[in-house]
């Protein structure tokens, strides 16, 4: 940690923070119903909420903003990110999104040909197992076991369980899974890695049956990054390079642009050579997210997009990034706090179970140090776990998260190493007097995605 390298630029612009006083804090996040969702951007002082779409531009991505072209069809800056896709991605094909969520909305249903269909993935992120559902289909989980112990170290915690994966084809029959989903990195897995090797295996298999392998990429330089420092055979292969091997594996993909592509909105599809199924989603993507040469996306989005592909790839910013999220979560492990290990590619997940074992899962611990944590230093953090899971919809009762999870999700060139020191002093301070800390009780509580507008209670 000692000789890690300075931040891989220097800042031209600020956007002024503050940190209101504690009284202020304690006044907002009661108004808030106890839910960091309702607090106002400017009531926080470092806000790691997600690390989509708030990344920090580079001077190149934002002059390439005054260089789009605004045509409706055939684009400059669709042409210049078309370029980047070949060669970052290796991909033939692709048409731009407005967001990862639009490409997922426009591939799936060309992939779910029947109601009740599978779609194998090493863990979806809660969007996609939505549109899965929303086609029709059944998204299913098959990440190695491991993955779900906090504790325990692996270097590729979002692997397919490859035994698993068999299984369930052999199981249901090929006949009913649509397609092989993987993630990278794995986002609900605590941003885990795929290796190489498993990704490999999983298309093996997926041939052998005779299934298609798609992406879901929103992460992908950062896993390439994992490959190289922790995969043996990579360490000398360029990013770029373990990139397109590891695309070469798969038939397309979906990715939110908003995420590593560096940008503030943006997303695609992609095919690697199936003419026919790109016909499709161009087809496709006009009813929906618009002319193929743009696709919900304006000229300079594009523009700034094309660019942050081809940043997001350089060994400098990769491993400032990572070092950046490994730093905040060695801070936290030397301090005795409990957190996913080894700390993935985007955030810092720290296990609420164990924080406060004292608060029953639905009582959110895991939302007990989010609120804990604003009050204590204006930082905004995530629960990831049983408040966020909501309730069985037949029985009515709260389903228990097999985590419980807080989440600090660290933006894209945004904060600086001083910043995380904040947040991992709170934390540490809160630590401390974690006994003293108290579940909560809802005050209200909608019926569908319950944790963007519930408002909560301490419980007494
Ligand atoms: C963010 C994300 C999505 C959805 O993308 P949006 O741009 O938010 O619509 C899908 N999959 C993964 C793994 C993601 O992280």
């Amino acid at each position: 940690m000692h000789n890690r390298k300075a931040e891989p630029y220097k800042i031209k612009m600020v956007e002024p923070i503050r940190l209101i006083p504690k009284e202020e804090r304690e006044k907002r996040i009661i108004e808030a119903g106890y839910n960091q969702f309702a607090l106002k951007s400017e009531d926080i002082y470092i806000d790691l909420l997600t690390d989509s779409g708030t990344g920090a531009m580079s001077d190149w991505q934002w002059s390439g903003i005054m260089m789009g072209d605004e045509s409706y069809a055939g684009s400059r800056s669709f042409y210049n990110l078309e370029n980047s896709v070949n060669d970052i991605i290796g991909y033939k094909y692709f048409v731009p999104t407005h967001q990862g969520r639009g490409a997922e909305n426009v591939l799936f249903p060309l992939l779910i040909k029947q109601k009740g269909h599978y779609v194998l993935g090493n863990m979806h992120f809660d969007t996609t197992k939505a549109h899965i559902e929303l086609k029709g289909g059944r998204a299913i989980n098959l990440v190695i076991e491991d993955a779900y112990d906090t504790e325990k170290e692996h270097p590729f915690k979002g692997n397919f369980d490859l035994e698993k994966l068999e299984l369930f084809i052999k199981e249901k029959g090929a006949e009913n899974c649509s397609f092989v989903l993987i993630t990278v990195t794995c986002n609900s897995a605590g941003g885990q890695p795929v290796s190489m090797e498993n990704i490999k295996a999983v298309k093996e298999i997926a041939d052998k049956y005779g299934l298609r392998v798609f992406f879901d990429a929103a992460r992908f330089a950062e896993n390439a990054y994992f490959i190289k420092k922790r995969e043996a055979g990579y360490e000398n292969k360029s990013i770029a390079e373990i990139i397109v091997e590891m695309f070469s594996y798969g038939d397309g993909l979906t990715m939110s642009a908003k995420k590593d592509g560096i940008v503030n909105m943006g997303g695609m599809v992609a095919i690697r050579d199936d003419e026919e199924l790109y016909t499709m989603v161009r087809s496709m993507v006009v009813p929906i997210e618009g002319f193929p040469t743009y696709g919900g996306l304006s000229g300079r989005d594009m523009e700034a997009l094309a660019r942050g592909l081809r940043e997001v790839v350089e060994e400098d910013y990769l491993e400032h990034r990572i070092g950046q999220v490994e730093y905040l979560g060695q801070r936290l492990i030397d301090a005795g706090i409990p957190i996913q290990r080894p700390v993935g590619g985007h955030a810092v997940f720290v296990d609420g179970k164990k924080f406060c074992p004292h608060i029953p899962y639905y009582q959110f611990p895991a939302q007990a140090v989010c609120v804990e944590l604003y009050k204590e230093a204006g930082v905004r953090a995530v629960e990831i776990g049983s408040f966020l899971l909501g309730r069985d919809p037949e029985t009515g009762e709260h389903l228990e998260s097999p985590m419980e999870l807080l989440r600090l999700t660290i933006p894209r060139r945004v904060y600086t190493d001083r910043h995380m020191d904040v947040v991992a002093d709170a934390l540490i301070e809160i630590w401390k007097r974690k006994e003293a800390l108290k579940g909560f009780d809802f005050v209200y509580e909608p019926e569908v995605l319950r944790h963007f507008t519930a408002k909560l209670k301490p419980v007494e």
